[in-house]
């Protein structure tokens, strides 16, 4: 079974540029941030969120 949802591309907004980008689900949901390639800035992720994504699997996505 080909995990799909690891390879999505999901959009991250910086809070601090408001630069939005994008990032791997596999990357967001392991990460407790990231940093913003314009400047640098570490954005907070809500794991919950990917959490819930994860297990909803098929429903929303
Ligand atoms: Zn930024």
């Amino acid at each position: 079974m080909v995990d799909l949802l690891s390879n999505t591309e999901f959009p991250v907004t910086c809070p601090s540029c408001n630069n939005t980008f994008s990032k791997r689900f596999r990357e967001l949901e392991t990460k407790a941030e990231v940093s913003c390639p314009r400047c640098r800035a570490a954005v907070p992720l809500d794991r919950k969120t990917f959490k819930a994504m994860r297990k909803g699997q098929g429903k929303t996505f």
